[in-house]
């Protein structure tokens, strides 16, 4: 199947009672059975089941089925939201002493992570220049254990040449985690652009309309767990074979930290995935002719977006994405006040932040996501004072450019 396909057919039918093809909401915190013995075993490894919703869910399940089907991975996580898909692969691998790379301007949130959160458990974090894969090669060492990256930067609107650093990555014999929300499957797999490990915030275009928040892991298959440095995976994978991280993950980490999905969550993402295709080729269609029509607008001083024929990033756009740029921009305008006062003057577009929504979201993002950065830190980012940061919406273009025009015009 198709990823289009998978995302309507994967894992699920009907119900074999009724003959309804909405996955049920198994609103069910646990599960009874028949017998103690089958109950033992499933708790011993020799049957599967559902027993409790912390580990597992029959909703969930679907989601995460259909979610694996689409990314041609060995198995697939759902977990309750992007983070909590990010920080248990993190658990899984990571051990004092070890180190991640990952370019620069990435998701605050997993830069959090990675240096307040893990940077207490004594494992270090490097971040280096997207484009520049010597500079990868550089901060490689010994100790490194992941590379990190993601399809877009998000808002320096960076895209990183995933090959080169699956490349570097395979060297290091570390695993190269893909976080691959802006781009979703419906523009690319992971597994197509070399990533082991593919993460999601299904929150953003999966679930599409903005009503759940959501995560999923999916590994590959292209990691060998057997022969890698990572001992715990690796002595599972002698029983586990190429599910062994997820295994580990689900067995240990998940259960463990318990950021289970929500039953009533994953049926909104299963909802969402059913027009996930549809929706990002009118994100994508609406982005770049917004971007189009900000280049040429006076008061616009400059538009950051991969998807534009004169991006740096064209070819890389095509040859990754089939030349889909996403649905997020940025633009410049004069200073600070300029983009405040054009804020302010939005009536369709909504000032809120998250993307992926079917509406389409404007934001300061240095004075927001980025407060807590430097000025430099923001500048070297792409986020100046001056800065507007547009998550693109499936909205009809006329309405869109309409609203624009009179925000930039005043
Ligand atoms: C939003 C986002 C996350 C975090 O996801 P949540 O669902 O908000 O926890 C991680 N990575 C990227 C690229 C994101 O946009």
């Amino acid at each position: 199947m198709q990823p289009s396909t998978a995302a309507i057919h994967a894992g699920y039918d009907r119900d074999p009672v009724t003959g309804a093809t909405a996955v049920p909401i198994y609103q069910s915190a646990s599960y009874a059975f028949d017998s103690a013995e089958e109950l033992a075993d499933i708790f011993a490894g020799r049957a599967s089941g559902h027993v409790y919703s912390r580990i597992s869910n029959p909703t969930t399940h679907v989601l995460e089925q259909r979610l694996n089907a689409m990314e041609g991975g060995v198995g697939c996580i759902a977990t309750a939201s992007g983070m909590a898909a990010i920080a248990p692969v993190c658990l899984a691998l990571l051990r004092p002493g070890d180190e991640i790379v990952a370019p620069r301007g990435i998701f605050g949130g997993t830069v959090s992570l990675f240096q307040h959160v893990l940077g207490c458990f004594g494992i270090r974090s490097a971040f280096v220049d997207a484009d520049d894969a010597q500079a990868f090669r550089n901060v490689v060492t010994t100790n490194t254990r992941m590379i990190f990256a993601e399809t877009i930067t998000n808002p320096s609107m960076d895209v990183p040449d995933v090959a080169a650093l699956a490349e570097i990555a395979e060297k290091a014999n570390a695993p190269l985690v893909l976080d691959a929300t802006v781009t979703t499957p419906a523009l690319a797999r992971g597994v197509d652009l070399g990533a082991d490990i593919v993460v999601h915030s299904t929150t953003k275009f999966i679930n599409g309309h903005g009503t759940a928040i959501g995560g999923a892991i999916i590994d590959t298959g292209c990691y060998d767990w057997s022969a890698s440095p990572f001992t715990d995976v690796s002595e599972l994978a002698r029983k586990a074979g190429p599910m062994a991280l997820l295994a580990y993950l689900r067995n240990r980490i998940c259960r463990d930290l318990g950021g289970c999905p929500a039953p009533q969550n994953s049926f909104l993402m299963i909802q969402g995935l059913e027009t996930l295709h549809a929706r990002m080729r009118i994100h994508c269609d609406n982005a770049l002719r917004l971007a189009c029509y900000l280049q040429k607008h006076a008061a616009v001083r400059q538009v950051r977006y991969p998807g534009l024929p004169d991006s740096p990033y064209a070819e890389r756009v095509k040859r990754q994405f089939g030349g889909a740029g996403g649905a997020i921009l940025t633009f410049d305008l004069n200073d600070r006040a300029a983009a405040f006062a054009c804020l302010n003057r939005f009536r369709l577009a909504k000032r809120m932040t998250n993307l992926g929504d079917a509406r389409t979201l404007v934001l300061h993002p240095a004075s927001t996501i980025f407060a807590e950065y430097a000025a430099e830190e923001r500048k070297a980012l792409g986020v100046g004072d001056e800065t507007i940061r547009v998550a693109v919406g499936i909205e009809d273009f006329a309405d869109l450019q309409e609203d624009f025009e009179q925000a930039l015009n005043g």
